[in-house]
């Protein structure tokens, strides 16, 4: 088994974003002008900071925010912590949320952040400044108007408190509605944490009926254990899936009979790792994708399934739990092979439609049910795979290019009503 990707499958998240959006703009017919607008990030910001460590060193870090559109309302996306993001990283991941906001048609536009930086190599106390520090300097862009962050790989309730927190001390009063993911006791949303796994299950749900694949007894491998990955599992393995693998950054695990997934999820918890799980078989990251399964869900980060590792892949349904797990040449093979695949944009909306309840509550000052939660995110994602799937089949298409169709088509056709400012 090989990481390696070919040389035609270029695995640059940026790269797959554009080619995913030149399919749909070429079938949607998008003019040029069009094209070019929706192409391109309205607003990226850099910038590099210094924050003391714990030791009393003084070290840079570089950070970003990206306004892919926001066209259909305030910027809406999250905030990742990862040594290795890049820039286009972000680019690419703000061009999804936009689309994304589209499909499930919420007043939102799209946005990315992130820092460059390895959240488990620091302190709680130096990812505290870190994250004061940075809300500060992403503030020019930041508001409950203009651009709501929220967690993602490597941030959480915790993270979105601080930035929630330190956009309130400047401001000199509680402003609630500038983060989502908050712990509930300072404003966040009942099921935020649950949603996009929620979503994830629902969608893999209607595709296995479709299918005809029962979902009891379905066995299924998920790399990324962490917000995404770790409460999809649960939530399968309560409805009667078998989860067989399960793997994190460091590892895989595997057991043709099924894990005990609370078990691994506890084994995570003190250990911080899946690896050395007992009773399991250990298994490598990309063996994982490629374990004998009816479902994958890669709910850990871009690029994973690539046209290098695409025909290895057993699933005969993949439920995109990450943000860009399969590259445009996987893509061409999972078609050429039948296996369905329910996109990003589409799978794990759920998460910004229940960011999207917390905005509404934080602004309304009155708060939901999780039944509520549950009942409206339900009815959210029903409708939008609704709309996907028949345009699909009207199309002739592919989901993802559905999907990005339903996305494109709607920021496009909110930028034109709109009109060119002046
Ligand atoms: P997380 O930080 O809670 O967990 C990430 C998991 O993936 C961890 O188990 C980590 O070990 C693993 N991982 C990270 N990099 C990896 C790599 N290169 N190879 C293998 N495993 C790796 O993050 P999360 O919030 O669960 O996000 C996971 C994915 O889901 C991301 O693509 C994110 O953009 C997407 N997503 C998250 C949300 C959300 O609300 N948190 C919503 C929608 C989509």
């Amino acid at each position: 088994m090989s990481d390696a990707t070919s040389a035609s499958d270029q695995p640059d998240a940026l790269t797959m974003a554009l080619a995913q959006f030149e399919v749909a703009a070429d079938r949607l017919d998008l003019s040029p002008a069009m094209r070019a607008i929706l192409r391109k990030p309205q607003r990226e910001l850099a910038v590099n900071f210094p924050v003391r460590d714990d030791d009393g060193k003084t070290r840079i870090f570089q950070g970003y925010r990206v306004q892919h559109n926001i066209t259909r309302g305030p910027a809406k996306g999250g905030v990742r912590y990862d040594a290795a993001v890049t820039l286009d990283d972000v680019r690419a991941l703000a061009m999804w949320m936009a689309w994304k906001c589209a499909v499930v048609d919420i007043p939102f536009g799209g946005a990315m952040g992130a820092v460059a930086v390895d959240p488990k190599a620091h302190s709680k106390a130096t990812i505290q400044r870190l994250t004061r520090r940075y809300a500060t300097e992403i503030s020019i862009l930041i508001g409950p108007n203009s651009d709501i962050p929220g967690p993602d790989v490597g941030t959480g309730a915790q993270e979105m408190a601080w930035i929630m927190d330190t956009y309130s001390m400047h401001k000199g009063y509680s402003a609630p509605a500038v983060a989502t993911g908050k712990p509930v006791s300072i404003g966040g949303s009942e099921r935020r944490n649950e949603a996009a796994a929620q979503s994830v299950t629902s969608t893999l749900r209607l595709a296995a009926d479709e299918m005809g694949l029962p979902l009891v007894g379905a066995r299924v491998a998920i790399q990324g254990f962490g917000k995404v990955g770790a409460l999809t599992a649960e939530f399968l393995a309560e409805q009667g899936a078998l989860v067989v693998a399960v793997s994190d950054r460091q590892g895989g695990v595997y057991d043709e009979r099924g894990l005990d997934v609370a078990a691994a999820v506890r084994y995570k918890a003190a250990m911080g790792t899946l690896v050395g799980l007992p009773g399991a078989q250990a298994l490598s990251v990309a063996q994982t994708l490629e374990a004998p399964c009816d479902i994958l869900i890669p709910a850990a980060t871009q690029a994973q399934i690539t046209a290098a590792n695409a025909s290895r892949v057993q699933a005969r349904l993949i439920v995109e739990g990450a943000n860009g797990p399969t590259t445009p040449g996987a893509d061409a093979i999972f078609a050429e092979r039948g296996v369905r695949v329910v996109p990003d944009i589409l799978a794990n909306a759920g998460g910004v439609t229940v960011s999207y309840f917390e905005w509404v509550q934080d602004i309304q000052s009155f708060f939901w049910t999780a039944d509520e939660i549950n009942g409206l995110l339900q009815k959210v994602i029903e409708k939008a795979y609704g709309a996907v799937t028949r345009l699909a089949h009207d199309k002739q298409c592919n989901l993802r290019t559905a999907a990005s169709m339903l996305g494109v088509s709607r920021v496009a056709d909110a930028t034109q009503i709109r009109g060119i400012y002046p």
